[in-house]
């Protein structure tokens, strides 16, 4: 190829691909150099127009009571989740990341709770909660120090201010979640 068809095309590449100041400032400087090494470096980034991928840090999301796992494939270097079946099985469907809003949140320790309370599952691991500890906790003693940096001190004592909150549903409407209303529209707490 002749060097000014070469040259016209990383023009063109300068105005449309997506890159650094850096790339940029490179490419321009070897542009007469290299135009070739230029070109072979600059073909293969993304337009500035491509549709953008969402990325999602891998860990766990808290979504109106489902809890979704996001983790990074080795192989397309993609982020896809999975979701927490409540009998503690995480099912894939390509699907459930494009069901995790923008800027979703990982899952504050009450939603943690909560999630234990109700499916009696770990929410971090799916495990069943089954040890004394972790009954109580509603969230496994490895899971909530992995999450929370909780230790198997705090997490208990996390867990008694819950139990304390859910004696009390009207000043904390917050954790309405944790209560249902029964056939006459009185508040049950699910502890009950
Ligand atoms: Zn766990």
């Amino acid at each position: 190829m002749a060097s000014d068809k070469k040259i016209s095309w990383i023009t063109s590449m300068l105005e449309s691909k997506e890159m650094t100041d850096d790339i940029r400032s490179w490419a321009i400087d070897r542009t007469y150099a290299d135009p070739s090494g230029v070109i072979d470096s600059l073909r293969y980034l993304p337009r500035k127009d491509a549709p953008k991928k969402r990325v999602f840090e891998p860990g766990i999301y808290y979504v109106t009571g489902t809890i979704y796992k996001v983790q990074l494939s080795q192989t397309t270097a993609r982020s896809y989740a999975k979701k927490l079946d409540t009998s503690g099985e995480w099912l894939y469907d390509p699907k459930y990341i494009s069901e995790i809003p923008e800027g979703a949140a990982k899952p504050t320790f009450e939603e943690m709770f909560a999630f234990g309370f109700t499916y009696d599952i770990c929410g971090n691991c799916g495990r069943l909660l089954s040890d004394p500890d972790s009954v109580h906790a509603k969230i496994g003693p490895v899971c909530a120090r992995k999450l929370y940096g909780l230790t198997p001190k705090q997490l208990r004592l996390r867990a008694d201010e819950m139990y304390d909150r859910l004696s009390q549903p009207e000043e904390n409407p917050e954790h309405a979640g944790m209560w249902r209303r029964d056939d006459a529209g009185n508040l049950v707490s699910l502890l009950s």
